[in-house]
């Protein structure tokens, strides 16, 4: 691990990072998210000596398993870049479009979908980037939702923030605002009065979250969410199911019920997209839907997620449930939104 320091970073004073030369995908992970890592033999780095992984150090440790890409893995696996309408504006569904704002994170996801981009040194959304985005806005009315990502948009010193909301809202004071951030779980620290408040004022707005076990839920955690939720921002979570860390009932159980009870809507646990070096998070399709058996018998309708999939080749997102129709012997194929047929490798459990 190369070590490199984002001097000026906002933030780095509370961030270790470095970059993995090997999947240029950067090391980087919160002091405050590092602390969570349970004292108590578990090997943080592999399960490979028997030792159990710790599943939040399971996260953001990098291993030797993310060097072997599979044939049919990519860095952009589900087609950001196919659908990029102008530059770090991705339009793919109706009705809304995703602005990748900043390439920065407080933690760098091991199991990350968006590597072709996140760390990658594109740094903020500039200005004549920004403009181009809004010319685009004001030509297509048809966005109603401007999802806010990256990276982490809470990686923006609160000023830049507000700024792109500003310029977005002058375009087009119609738009809902849905930022999407690991913020609370990450480095709950970031979400202060004056962001909530600010984020309020700038609304209608949405926060999408991204909590993975219920260790993450600490009262750090439960306060921050329920400061953006005293403010009137509805909040919701997306899982990503992942082998060895959360890939069983019970922890699934414990942390959607949990997130329901502080108000923070379990919205979608996502089986693993095929992102670069990632096939050792990735379960079968067959072990989610069990899984997802198991939590329909335990948990009630709010607090049970949609089981989802972003088909590859950019085919979209889809509820797995619903959209399987059939299993072949190397692949597990899908109805997409656009009525082709989409296949996901059917990988050795
Ligand atoms: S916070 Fe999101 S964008 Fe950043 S590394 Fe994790 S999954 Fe990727």
């Amino acid at each position: 691990m190369e070590r490199v320091s984002f001097t000026g970073e906002p933030f780095s004073q509370e961030l270790e990072q470095g970059v993995d030369p090997a999947t240029r995908l950067p090391y980087g992970v919160s002091r405050y998210y590092s602390g969570l890592v349970a004292d108590n033999g578990e090997n943080p780095q592999s399960a490979a000596n028997g030792t159990r992984r710790d599943p939040i150090a399971a996260q953001y440790v990098p291993t030797e398993a993310e060097h072997h890409v599979r044939p049919y893995e990519d860095a952009d696996p589900i087609g950001d870049r196919r659908y990029m309408v102008v530059p770090r504006l991705v339009h793919h569904y109706h009705d809304r479009a995703l602005l990748l704002v900043n390439d920065r994170c407080a933690v760098y996801c091991r199991h990350c979908f968006r590597r072709h981009f996140t760390g990658h040194g594109s740094g903020r959304i500039t200005k004549p980037e920004l403009e181009a985005v809004c010319r685009y806005l004001e030509l297509t009315p048809q966005v109603r939702e401007v999802l806010l990502s990256g990276g982490d948009p809470l990686m923006l010193p609160d000023r830049e923030l507000f700024a792109v909301m500003d310029r977005l809202r002058l375009v087009r004071s119609d738009l809902l605002l849905r930022v999407c951030t690991r913020m609370p779980v990450v480095l709950p620290s970031r979400i202060t009065d004056e962001l909530v408040s600010g984020l309020a004022a700038r609304g209608p707005a949405w926060m999408v979250i991204h909590a993975n076990h219920p260790r993450e839920l600490t009262d750090a955690f439960v306060a921050a969410a329920q400061r953006v939720l005293r403010c009137g921002i509805p909040v919701s979570n997306q899982t990503v199911l992942l082998r060895g860390v959360n890939d069983n009932a019970d922890t699934l159980e414990a942390l959607f019920s949990a997130l329901v009870r502080i108000g923070v809507r379990p919205y979608y646990l996502f089986q693993g997209d095929l992102a670069a070096g990632t096939a050792h998070f990735r379960t079968t399709v067959d072990e989610g839907l069990e899984i997802m058996r198991i939590l329909r018998s335990r948990l009630s309708g709010l607090a049970l997620p949609i089981y989802a999939l972003d088909l590859p080749d950019g085919g979209g997102k889809v509820p797995v449930e619903s959209a399987l129709l059939r299993r072949e012997p190397d692949a597990y194929v899908f109805a997409g939104p656009d009525g082709r047929e989409y296949r996901y490798p059917r990988e050795k459990a």
